[in-house]
Order: structure tokens, then C-alpha cells, then sequence
């Protein structure tokens, strides 16, 4: 579907910019910022042209998740989520659901939320406990879902829940019958995202709104959304360390102690030297895992894998490395400084945490080996 037809302008993420510190104070993307990213044409990216979107590259798309994570992790997390939904919907959901619901997302006129994680079920999401019970005219779905991005504002959920059939993906709207929302708890980082936790008490979805079938919830549809939401968060996570090296570097230039500029002490450089390191390292990671998505390439999945944890820990360093830079003003709360330690904090959390993604990565690599010296050593 992907054809390079998109690009973020840079001139769209200097109009957010310019308001981002205010919304994160008040802890929340406003909806004016939501349009001004779906005029950009980013909520349709990943629908296809004949339901109304403009399908952009991997790394067209990775790259507006990166401009966007400069401004607010926040904000960047709705390309992240909106994404994964409009991906799902066009590959697997009803053809009456993507006539009538594909247009509207794509023009960000509505916004999609992707809801899995339970309270019992982050990072090992075999363990949902969320229910769909068949009934004559649809499914009836019971269970809470929790920290949604995006859930109190969006208008559309996936939401995965477990049928007697298997796990599956279900469509479904803001306003059906038992869904019903609240803030979550105001977290440290992501303060501006709309988290929400999602009650669903018998919440009946008509037949056509399961998105692939019972039993492929998981090992298709959440995995496939997955990859491309952690790409999504490793070029999120670059923006996020750009723009701590830019204050690190600002503050490095600025401020003098002991007589003399903080960057011209050797220690801070080491400082300012492991930021970019790991940082274009990161980049170059991330670059290659859309190229390699953008190829259908077998090893595809695994690069995204490596790209996420490398960002994440890179957008960590940056963070840390700036906040120590920034003494005592880097830890008042609500400062640029500590919102972005803060986010930092998250990248590692969310779409796979650090230590479960070393898992997978170390699996794929050890199958990889195993499969090449099998015929060598026989
Ligand atoms: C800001 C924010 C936004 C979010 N948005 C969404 C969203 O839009 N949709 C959604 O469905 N969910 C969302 N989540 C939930 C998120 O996906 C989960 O928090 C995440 O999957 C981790 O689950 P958990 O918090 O239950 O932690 P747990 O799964 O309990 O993990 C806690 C810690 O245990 C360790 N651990 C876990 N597994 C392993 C392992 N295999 N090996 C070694 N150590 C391990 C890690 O150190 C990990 O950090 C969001 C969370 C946050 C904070």
C-alpha cells in the first residue's frame, strides 16, 4: 500500500512548537493541534487512496513521528496509535466498516485509539482477561481496558478481547452501547496524551465490526499493528533526543562556571559526544528498519525491533545528559528539561518495554544463527 507521496512540514511542526509548552502544562493536546496535524495529511497515511487517505512511506511516516517527537512525545503518540488503527481497519476490517469509516479517519475528521493493555496484561498481552461473547446479531464485549493514548478523545478502538475462538480485534465506536471512559491518573510522562481507561459492561458490536477473525487478534493483528507502532515510537524517540541535545547544546554554549563555558569542560563534552552517538546510531537504525519495511523485507520485523530499543535508550541517554546539564532547572517540574526526562521514561515502557524487546531480539538473532550454521555443522 505504502507509495512515497507524503512528507510532514517543517513549517507545521514550528506552528506546534510554538504552542506545545502550553498544552503540556495544561496536560493536554488540544484539538486545534489535532487538525493542524491532519491537514498536514498524517492521519490518512496509513489508509489506503480509494477510502480517502494518501498512503506515505515508512519512512515518510517515520520521519513526521520524528519531526512531531521534537515538538511533544505526546502529540507524536497519536500518529502512533491513529496509525496502527488505520492500518488494522484497512487490512482487516469489514468492507462496510472501511467504506464507512477509513474517509473520516484519514481526514482526522474522527480519531482511532488502539486499546489492548489491561491491568494484568502490558507487556504480556496472552494473559487479556477482556471478554466477546458471541450473540445472535454481533458480539457482546466485558472487561476495562487501561492507559489508552489518546482515549478520551478518540471517536474509534480497537480493542482486543478474548472469544470462546481465540483472542480477536474488534471495531468499536465511542458512543456504543456500555463503553464508557475516564481519565486515567495523570502520569509523569505523556501528560498531554489522553489516557484513558475504557469499561466495557456488555458492550454489544454488531457481526461486522470483528477486525480479522477469532484466533488472529494476536499473532496477526496486534503483532502487524505492533511493528509499525514501535517504529512509530523509535522515530518518536528521536525527536525526543534531538531536541534534548539542541537544550544540551544550548546550555553547553551558554552557561559559564568556574569562569569558563560549560562546553568547554571535557567531562560535559563526553556528555554532548555520547548523546550524538547514540543518537545517530539510533537514526541509522531507525532509517533502516522503514527501508526495510518499505521493501517487505523478511528481516523487516526484527529491524524495527532493534531500531525501538536503541531510540528509546538513546532518547534516555539524551535526556539524562541534558537534565544534568540543566542542574537544579532541569528538575522543576513542568520545565522543558523534565517533560522530556519524563517522556523519556515512557519510550522505554510503551510498545514493547526494554527487557522484553532485548528477549525478542536476542530470540530472532539466536533463530537467525541457529538456522544458518544448522547446515554447516551437519
Ligand atoms: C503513557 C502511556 C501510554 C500508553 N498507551 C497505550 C495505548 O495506547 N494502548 C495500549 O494498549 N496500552 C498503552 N499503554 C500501556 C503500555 O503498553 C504498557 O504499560 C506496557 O505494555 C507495559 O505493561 P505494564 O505497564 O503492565 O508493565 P509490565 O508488563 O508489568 O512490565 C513491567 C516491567 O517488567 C519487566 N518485564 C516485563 N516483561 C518482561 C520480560 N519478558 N523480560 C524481562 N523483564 C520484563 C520490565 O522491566 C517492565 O518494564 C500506555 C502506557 C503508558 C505509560
Amino acid at each position: 500500500m505504502n507509495t512515497v507521496t507524503g512528507r510532514f512540514p517543517v513549517a507545521a511542526r514550528d506552528r506546534l512548537r510554538a504552542e506545545a509548552e502550553r498544552w503540556e502544562r495544561a496536560g493536554a493536546v488540544p484539538r486545534t493541534a489535532v487538525a493542524t496535524i491532519a491537514r498536514t495529511g498524517a492521519l490518512g497515511a496509513m489508509v489506503p487512496a480509494e477510502y480517502g487517505g494518501a498512503p506515505w512511506s515508512h519512512a515518510a511516516y517515520g520521519d513526521a513521528n520524528r519531526l512531531l517527537g521534537t515538538v511533544s512525545a505526546a502529540a507524536q503518540s497519536l500518529l502512533t496509535v491513529h496509525g496502527m488503527v488505520c492500518r488494522s481497519l484497512a487490512r482487516w476490517g469489514a468492507p462496510a466498516v472501511r467504506a464507512d469509516w477509513l474517509p473520516r479517519l484519514a481526514a482526522g475528521v474522527e480519531i482511532g485509539a488502539f486499546a489492548l493493555t489491561e491491568e494484568q496484561a502490558g507487556s504480556d498481552v496472552s494473559a487479556l482477561t477482556c471478554t466477546a461473547r458471541p450473540v445472535p446479531d454481533g458480539w457482546r464485549l466485558t472487561g476495562v481496558k487501561r492507559w489508552i493514548s489518546f482515549g478520551m478523545l478518540a471517536d474509534v478502538f480497537l480493542v482486543f478481547a478474548r472469544t470462546p475462538r481465540g483472542q480477536a480485534a474488534f471495531a468499536v465506536r465511542a458512543d456504543d452501547p456500555g463503553l464508557a471512559r475516564e481519565p486515567e491518573a495523570r502520569t509523569a510522562g505523556f501528560r498531554a496524551a489522553h489516557l484513558a481507561r475504557l469499561t466495557l459492561d456488555d458492550c454489544a458490536v454488531p457481526a461486522d465490526r470483528l477486525v480479522g477473525r477469532p484466533g488472529f487478534g494476536l499473532a496477526e493483528v496486534a503483532a502487524r499493528a505492533l511493528t509499525l507502532g514501535r517504529l512509530c515510537v523509535a522515530f518518536g524517540a528521536l525527536g525526543v533526543a534531538e531536541a534534548c541535545r539542541d537544550a544540551t547544546l544550548h546550555t553547553a554554549a551558554q552557561r559559564r562556571r568556574f569562569g569558563r563555558r560549560l562546553g568547554e569542560f571535557q567531562l560535559v563534552q563526553g556528555l554532548i559526544a555520547d548523546t550524538e552517538v547514540a543518537l545517530e546510531g539510533a537514526r541509522a537504525l531507525a532509517q533502516r528498519a522503514a527501508r526495510a519495511l518499505d521493501d517487505g523485507d523478511d528481516w523487516a520485523v526484527a529491524q524495527v525491533l532493534t531500531a525501538k530499543l536503541a531510540a528509546s535508550r538513546a532518547a534516555r541517554l539524551a535526556a539524562d545528559c541534558s537534565a544534568q546539564l540543566h542542574g537544579a532547572e532541569g528538575l522543576a517540574e513542568g520545565s522543558p528539561v523534565e517533560r522530556r526526562s519524563q517522556d523519556a521514561r515512557v519510550l522505554e515502557i510503551i510498545e514493547g518495554n526494554t527487557q522484553l524487546l532485548q528477549q525478542l531480539i536476542a530470540e530472532q538473532v539466536t533463530a537467525r544463527w541457529r538456522a544458518a550454521t544448522t547446515g554447516r555443522d551437519a
